[in-house]
């Protein structure tokens, strides 16, 4: 009989992950600011590299990754050898929860954090734990109470999406000195190139072994298409991640056009001013509107509206003239919008659409 072919404890808790929407039905020139996508696509060099890689589909790819992450090391500062390479920060955030949690286990993640961390927390069979945050950030008091003797992993975004917040440098230590000895702290740095001189968390991964760093080439390198991400930890956290890695997981093209995309880094300085610009003319212009937002410190805004009904209203609105932002009540934010700062024309175009939407009303 069939019913007697289950799935693991957990797998039928998990709600499908429910990407950007990048289609509205009838509606042409589409803005998608949806999946916080860079609006100018990958620099040029990342597209010739990977053109390049044709020459090579019939070759199987590398294994340890050893040129990407050379140049991810010497870019950064790092230690080569204790980084990992994974088919987006999503598979490295799966690594982590298969690796070092499971049934019994807790895994903890921020009230409106990243619902990966929830997903793969429950594909591992481990019971994912919502800690409270205060005024949509990370609260390090909340976090720390919340931590009992199962607690194995505590995932935290640096920027936080959807909120777009931020806490300090010493708000982490605080946090990573005052985990139980068993739980590893996951430092989410998938917005860290947004905020410049920021290192995501690497200089208190080389401080301290409970603590991992994940950064991805989807955001500001503007390779989401590829599926490219890397964590960095400590030598033990690394091997440990790397014998449940897929010794092929990345393909050739992707491993190419990453480090040269990592390389360029005029490219990534010129999207993270024009994010900034953009953004704080963005967050003022909705502000006059009467649409606030928190300060962000990643390539979006969350857009706060008087309650659900009016978020869901404005969306509506803004899909109908061809721009799609993105509902967060799935964040427990259903009367928020995030919106991602996109290049000058779509930022102009979502701000006048919210003020006529306002001023309709
Ligand atoms: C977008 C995003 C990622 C990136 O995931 P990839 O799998 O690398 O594309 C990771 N964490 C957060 C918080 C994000 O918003």
């Amino acid at each position: 009989m069939s019913d007697m072919i289950r799935p693991q404890p957990g797998i039928m808790e998990i709600d499908l992950y429910q990407g950007g929407q990048s289609h509205v039905a009838g509606v042409a020139n589409i803005v998608k600011l949806s999946s916080n996508e860079n609006p100018y696509g990958a620099s040029d060099k990342a597209r010739e590299a990977y053109l390049r890689s044709v020459h090579s589909l019939h070759r199987y790819p590398s294994t340890d990754h050893a040129s990407l992450r050379g140049a991810i090391a010497e870019v950064h500062g790092l230690d080569a050898s204790r980084i990992i390479c994974g088919v987006g920060s999503d598979e490295i955030i799966t690594f982590l929860c298969q690796a070092y949690a499971g049934p019994g286990d807790e895994v903890l993640h921020t009230e409106h954090g990243f619902l990966m961390y929830r997903i793969s927390a429950l594909a591992a069979g481990a019971t994912p734990v919502s800690v409270p945050e205060r005024e949509r950030t990370t609260d390090v008091d909340a976090l720390l109470a919340a931590c009992t003797e199962r607690t194995k992993l505590v995932f935290l975004a640096n920027p936080n999406n959807p909120t777009g917040t931020m806490i300090g440098q010493g708000e982490i230590a605080r946090l990573a000195a005052g985990l139980p000895p068993q739980a590893l702290l996951v430092l989410d740095g998938a917005y860290a190139e947004y905020v410049g001189g920021f290192d995501g968390g690497a200089t208190l991964v080389d401080q301290r072994t409970n603590v991992f760093m994940t950064r991805t080439f989807s955001k500001i390198y503007g390779l989401g298409g590829l599926r490219i991400g890397w964590g960095y930890g400590s030598r033990d956290v690394i091997d440990v991640l790397n014998r449940v890695r897929g010794p092929f997981n990345l393909a050739t093209a992707a491993l190419e056009a990453a480090e040269a995309a990592v390389r360029d880094r005029d490219f990534v300085n010129k999207c993270r001013s024009e994010n900034a610009r953009l953004r704080a003319w963005l967050a003022e212009t909705l502000a006059e509107f009467g649409v606030p937002s928190d300060t962000s410190t990643a390539n979006f805004i969350l857009a706060r509206f008087a309650d659900a009904a009016e978020a869901q209203a404005c969306d509506e609105f803004l899909k109908q003239q061809g721009l799609i932002v993105r509902q967060v009540g799935a964040y427990g934010l259903p009367h928020c919008l995030r919106i991602t700062v996109g290049d000058e024309s779509s930022t102009r175009r979502v701000a006048h659409a919210i003020g006529q939407f306002k001023g309709a009303r």
